[in-house]
């Protein structure tokens, strides 16, 4: 879950304010826009042949939160270099 704010510079615009996991509430640190730790950060547009026809989902996780999830893969994540 992100939060917004919006900064007067020499154009305006909107930066992070705010970072926080949804799985365990746990905020991720945020300086100047930029987040302080990696996570990952989904945004799923679910289309036709599902039962949420167009519903926007988003979400974001912490890495720990993000180690937990993968672990219950049954499949193993594949890796790349
Ligand atoms: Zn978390």
């Amino acid at each position: 879950m992100r939060q917004y704010e919006t900064v007067e510079t020499k154009e305006t615009h909107r930066q992070i304010r705010k970072i926080i996991c949804n799985k365990c509430g746990r905020e991720i640190p945020v300086k100047d826009g930029r987040a302080q730790e990696d996570f990952l950060a989904v945004e799923k547009r679910w289309g036709y042949f599902s039962d949420k026809d167009n519903q926007v989902d988003s979400f974001d996780l912490c890495e720990s939160c993000y180690d937990a999830l993968v672990a219950t893969f049954v499949i193993p994540l594949g890796e790349q270099e």
